[in-house]
C-alpha cells in the first residue's frame, strides 16, 4: 500500500470540499482500492442557507462520478438532519430513498447522491472513505473470513455482516456501529463487500484507509497468501486464433441479441488462471464484491459453450426472480467474462471501454480469489444476494440508459487510415460507436488516436502475410470484423499510355487492385461471422465512369476493383455480406493535394483555387469528411437492403450523369 498523500497538493486545496475531492482521487487512482466507479467518500460541512440558518450538510459522492477524477462538483450536498431521521426508520423502499435524497439536496443541479448516502450520514465522523480494497476482500472472501478479519484487525474495526447495500445496510450500520465503536475504532469492515475509514480530517481518514489496507496485506503476507507463485510463461498459440475468436464472439452476440466486442488476453496470469485445476470451483462462485456483478455478471463462462451458459443464466433468473422485491425483467443471458485454456481471459462489452472495465475488474478478481484460496478457499456471496444486486435498479442505473450508438459492439477496419479519406473514415466510424482498426504503411497510423477503441497497425498491403498478421492482431483485440473500408490507393497520373512503364502499371495495380483482392479474401471468413452481417464500403473513383487522359493505370485499377466488388456482391450475398461503392471526385483535403499543387492545377485551367475546387454542377466542395460520412452510412441501417450500389459523391458531373 502506497501512501500518496502530498502535503503540497493538499495545501493547495482552497477549502475542505476541494480537499475532499483531492483525497478521494488518491483512493480512486489506486486500482487495488477501487475500480471504475466503485467506492464512495463524503465530508460533513456546516453551511449557512439563503435565509441565514446554519445547516449541517453531507457532501457525498454523486452517481456518475468516478473517484479517480472526481471534482468538488461531483459531490451532492444533502441535509444531514433529514438523513439522520431517515436512518432511524424501519423500512424505506428504493423509490422512497431516491426521492428523499433528491428532495433534501441543497443544490438542484447536483448529481444524484450515492446509494450509500444514509450510511455515510450515520457514521459520526467528518470524513468518511469507502473502498473495495483487494487485500481486505481476499481475507473477507475466504472460508473463515469473519474470524480472519477479526484476527487481522482486533477490535480496531467494527465488523458488519453482509447485507444488501442501500437502505438496509445503512440501517444496520446505524444500529450496530454506535454500540460497537469506541475511542480506538479506526474503520469498519463490511464482510464480502469492502472497508470504511474515517477521521476528523481528509488526511486522517485517508491515512487510516492506507494503514488498514496495509495491515490486510501484512496479514496475507504472514499467512503466506500475499506473494502468488509466478505463473508459467505463456506459449504462443499453436495456430492463428482469429477464426475461433470470431466464432465465439458471434455465438455470444447471438445470445445477447446485439453485437459485443470480445477482447482476449493470453498473458501468463490469465492463461494460468484459465487453466487452474480448481477453476470449476473457484471461478464458478461469483464476484469478489457485489458491485462488480453489473459489469462481469455473476459467473464467467468456462470454455466456449455459450448456449449452455445462456441456458444456465435463464435458470438462475427463473430461480431468483420470484423472490425479488420488485418485478424484474431478465437481462441478456450472454457472458461478459470467458475463461478458456487456449484463449485465456476474454472480456466482453458493447464498447472497447466497457470491455476494458470488465478486464480490469476480472484481473484484480483473479488475484483476490487466488489469495483467498491460500487462506483455505475462496467463498463468494450466495447467488440470491448477487441476484439482488445484479437486478437492483439503483445499481443498473450506474450503467446509464442512453441508447447505444449505431455501431456499438462492432468492428471496422479501414485501409489507408493515416491520412485523407481513410483518416476521416476512422473518425466517422469511431463517432458511430465502432471499434476501429486502421492499417497504413505510414507508421503515424499507430499513434493516430490514444483510446481503447482504436488500434492502428503499420502494414504493407502488398504483403499477404502482413495482412493476415494484422487481422489476427485486430481480432485478438476486438473479437472479429463487421465492416471493411477499402480506401488505400495510389494515384500516379500525368503519363500517357505510350510512355507508361510496366513497372508503374504494376505498382498501381499492386495497391489499388491486388491488395484489395487479398484483403477481401482474408476478411471474408471474418465478415461471414459478423453478428449483423458483414459490410464493405469501397472508395472508388469518378475516373471509373468518367476516365481522364493520362491516368490509364489508375482508371484501369479502379475499374478492376469495381468489377471485383460486383462479383463479390454476387458470391457473398448468401453469407449476408453486402458491398457498396462510392465514386468521389476532386477531394482536395488529402495528402496528395498540397496548396502548391492545387494552385498549379487551378492555374492550368485558368481558374481561382476556390472555383477549381467547386467545379461541379452543384458548385460544392467535396471534403474527405463528406466521403467518410457516406462510407459509414453505407455500412449502417439505411443501406441494410442494398448491395453492389455505386454512388457518386462528386457534386454532379455531366460526364457521369
Ligand atoms: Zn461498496
Amino acid at each position: 500500500m502506497q501512501n500518496r498523500w502530498d502535503p503540497k497538493q493538499a495545501a493547495a486545496c482552497g477549502d475542505e470540499l476541494e480537499l475532499r475531492a483531492y483525497s478521494s482521487r488518491l483512493l480512486g487512482q489506486d486500482p487495488s482500492l477501487v475500480l471504475h466507479g466503485g467506492g464512495n467518500t463524503s465530508v460533513k460541512l456546516r453551511r449557512t442557507n439563503l435565509v441565514g440558518e446554519d445547516e449541517d450538510i453531507l457532501y457525498v459522492k454523486g452517481s456518475g462520478w468516478d473517484l479517480a477524477d472526481i471534482q468538488p462538483a461531483g459531490f451532492a450536498p444533502v441535509r444531514m438532519a433529514h438523513l439522520l431521521k431517515l436512518a432511524r426508520l424501519h423500512r424505506v423502499s428504493d423509490r422512497q430513498m431516491v426521492n428523499e435524497l433528491k428532495t433534501q439536496l441543497t443544490d438542484a443541479g447536483a448529481p444524484s447522491p450515492s446509494v450509500e448516502t444514509i450510511l455515510h450520514a450515520a457514521l459520526p465522523y467528518r470524513y468518511v472513505d469507502h473502498t473495495h480494497a483487494d487485500a481486505v476482500l481476499a481475507i473477507s472472501d475466504s472460508r473463515d473470513g469473519e474470524a480472519r478479519i477479526r484476527a487481522c484487525y482486533g477490535d480496531s474495526v467494527v465488523v458488519i455482516p453482509y447485507v444488501m447495500p442501500g437502505f438496509e445496510l445503512a440501517r444496520l450500520v446505524a444500529e450496530r456501529f454506535p454500540a460497537e465503536a469506541h475511542a480506538g475504532t479506526r474503520g469498519m469492515v463490511l464482510l464480502q463487500h469492502g472497508i470504511f475509514s474515517f477521521g476528523d480530517s481528509a488526511e486522517e481518514s485517508y491515512l487510516r484507509m492506507i494503514e488498514l489496507v496495509a495491515q490486510a496485506e501484512d496479514y496475507l503476507r504472514s499467512e503466506g497468501a500475499w506473494d502468488l507463485p509466478a505463473p508459467p510463461p505463456a506459449e504462443p498459440p499453436a495456430a492463428p486464433l482469429a477464426q475461433e475468436l470470431a466464432a465465439l464472439r458471434r455465438a455470444v452476440s447471438a445470445q445477447a441479441g446485439f453485437p459485443l466486442l470480445l477482447c482476449s488476453r493470453r498473458d501468463p496470469v490469465c492463461l494460468a488462471f484459465a487453466r487452474h485445476p480448481e477453476l470449476g470451483r473457484i471461478g464458478q462462485q461469483g464476484p469478489v464484491t457485489p458491485d462488480h456483478v453489473i459489469r462481469t455478471k455473476r459467473l464467467p463462462l468456462l470454455g466456449r459453450d455459450v448456449d449452455a451458459y445462456a441456458a444456465a443464466y435463464r435458470d438462475y433468473f427463473a430461480r431468483q426472480a420470484p423472490r425479488s422485491r420488485s418485478p424484474v425483467k431478465m437481462l441478456d443471458p450472454a457472458p461478459r467474462v470467458i475463461l478458456d485454456p487456449e484463449l485465456g481471459l476474454c472480456s466482453l462489452g458493447r464498447s472497447a471501454g466497457a470491455a476494458r472495465i470488465v478486464e480490469d475488474i476480472y484481473r484484480h478478481s483473479i488475484g483476490t480469489m487466488l489469495r483467498a484460496e491460500h487462506l483455505g478457499g475462496y467463498r463468494a456471496l450466495p447467488e440470491s444476494e448477487l441476484f439482488d444486486v445484479e437486478y437492483w435498479e439503483l445499481e443498473q442505473a450506474k450503467l446509464g440508459s442512453a441508447s447505444p450508438p449505431p455501431f456499438a459492439g462492432e468492428v471496422a477496419l479501414v485501409t489507408g487510415a493515416a491520412s485523407g479519406i481513410g483518416k476521416a473514415c476512422v473518425d466517422a466510424f469511431l463517432a458511430r460507436g465502432a471499434a476501429v482498426v486502421g492499417l497504413d504503411r505510414d507508421a503515424a497510423v499507430v499513434r493516430l488516436h490514444e483510446r481503447p477503441d482504436w488500434l492502428g497497425l503499420q502494414c504493407d498491403l502488398t504483403d499477404e502475410a502482413a495482412i493476415a498478421a494484422a487481422l489476427e492482431q485486430a481480432v485478438q483485440r476486438f473479437g472479429g470484423l463487421d465492416m471493411l473500408v477499402l480506401n488505400a490507393g495510389i494515384f500516379e497520373a500525368g503519363t500517357r499510355i505510350e510512355a507508361l512503364s510496366g513497372a508503374a502499371w504494376r505498382r498501381t495495380m499492386a495497391i489499388n487492385l491486388d491488395a484489395n483482392l487479398s484483403l477481401l479474401r482474408e476478411c471474408h471468413p471474418l465478415l461471414k461471422l459478423a453478428p449483423q452481417g458483414g459490410r464493405v464500403a469501397v472508395i472508388g473513383s469518378k475516373n471509373l465512369p468518367a476516365p481522364g487522359p493520362g491516368a490509364a493505370a489508375y482508371s484501369a485499377s479502379k475499374a478492376g476493383l469495381n468489377q471485383l466488388v460486383r462479383v463479390a456482391a454476387l458470391e457473398w450475398a448468401g453469407d449476408h455480406i453486402r458491398l457498396n461503392s462510392l465514386h468521389p471526385d476532386a477531394v482536395f483535403d488529402t495528402g496528395l493535394w498540397t496548396p502548391e499543387v492545387l494552385e498549379a492545377r487551378a492555374r492550368h485551367y485558368g481558374m481561382s483555387v476556390q472555383a477549381y475546387k467547386t467545379k461541379n454542377l452543384l458548385g460544392v466542395e467535396i471534403r474527405s469528411r463528406d466521403v467518410a460520412e457516406l462510407a459509414a452510412e453505407l455500412c449502417g441501417p439505411l443501406f441494410a437492403k442494398t448491395t453492389a450500389a455505386e454512388i457518386p459523391i462528386d457534386g454532379g458531373n455531366e460526364r457521369v450523369i
